[in-house]
């Protein structure tokens, strides 16, 4: 596997420690990210330097990509200098959060230049990455999954949702919609709890022991609201992306979302509060704030 090339495109909080793991498989690895210290950590680890996006897909016949926002998506894959106007690369695998139209419209028009797009959304978080625990959700022609699985199987599991473009997106977002649902519920009955003289931690053991366990009351609240660190590694800012682009999708659906839609409102007022970067799991702090009690600390798990 080690004479296949391979790019790395946006190397922040998921792309850096999933292009980590690439490098330590042995992978011939182009990066390129607009953040020079990030490109410097993976070079450190043996990987090539490029100068931009069609330098990387010039170099490498399979480009991965991890960016923030559906626009910075198109523009690096479809814009000036972009992965489009590379000469060697066949493959592009998309692991950014960006919706199915971004999806399609990316794998239709990088279809013109004989490239055939894979989106692949992950779920898992930064220690996910880390970890290689990701969930990837990837959807593309089935020839083309059975060439990329080799390598994403380095990530964590790789699901396959189907051949045509954006089904991965759509999996991603209701998956997102649900998690993050489970977060602002789980921390609305976190602070009624205490409110009412329950501790915070019998609240969890109770959570996790009975039919109220999810994602949030597993982990986001233990490691990043108990310790008040707030630290979990996704922003507010990205979580609103998500989920904007979930509502908006079922909307041009047809699809009502009355549940998903109050998420969005409680996710634009912790914006609103604490701003865009803002770790997520300050969603709490609305809910303390209007309540009149904080959440004691606990030590981390
Ligand atoms: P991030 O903001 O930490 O990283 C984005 C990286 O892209 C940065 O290093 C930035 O410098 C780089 N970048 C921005 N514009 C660029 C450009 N034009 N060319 C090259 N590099 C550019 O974001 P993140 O948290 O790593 O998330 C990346 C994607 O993964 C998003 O779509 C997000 O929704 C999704 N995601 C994030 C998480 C999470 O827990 N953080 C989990 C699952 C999915």
């Amino acid at each position: 596997m080690s004479q296949l090339s391979i790019g790395f495109i946006g190397l922040g909080t998921m792309g850096e420690p999933m292009a980590t793991r690439l490098a330590q498989a042995g992978l011939n690895l182009t990066v390129f990210d607009l953040n020079e210290a990030t490109v410097d950590r993976l070079v450190a680890l043996g990987a090539k330097r490029a100068d931009s996006p069609a330098s990387v897909a010039s170099q490498a016949e399979i480009v991965f990509a991890s960016l923030p926002t559906p626009d910075v998506v198109q523009k690096v894959a479809l814009g000036d200098q972009g992965v489009s106007s590379g000469s060697k690369v066949r493959i592009f695998v998309d692991l950014s959060t960006t919706g199915p139209r971004t999806a399609k419209l990316v794998a239709e028009s990088l279809e013109k230049n004989d490239i055939v797009a894979v989106d692949c959304p992950v779920s898992g978080g930064a220690a996910g990455a880390a970890k290689g625990t990701l969930a990837l959700m990837a959807s593309c022609p089935k020839a083309i999954y059975d060439e990329v699985k080799p390598i994403l199987d380095n990530l964590g599991k790789l699901i396959f949702c189907g051949e045509a473009p954006g089904l991965g997106q759509t999996m991603k977002l209701v998956n997102n919609l649900v998690s993050l649902t489970a977060l602002a519920v789980s921390s609305e009955a976190l602070v009624m709890g205490v409110k009412a003289g329950l501790d915070p931690q019998i609240m969890l053991d109770v959570f996790n022991a009975g039919s109220g366990r999810n994602s949030a009351t597993a982990d986001k609240l233990p490691r990043a609201v108990l310790p008040r660190t707030f630290d979990f590694g996704f922003t507010t800012g990205l979580s609103l992306k998500d989920t904007r682009l979930c509502l908006d999708e079922a909307e041009a659906m047809g699809v009502p979302m009355p549940v998903g839609s109050a998420v969005r409102q409680v996710l634009n007022m912790t914006r609103a509060a604490y701003g865009d970067n803002a770790d997520f799991t300050r969603i709490v702090c609305l809910f303390e704030q209007w309540a009149g009690v904080e959440v004691p600390t606990r030590p981390k798990p």
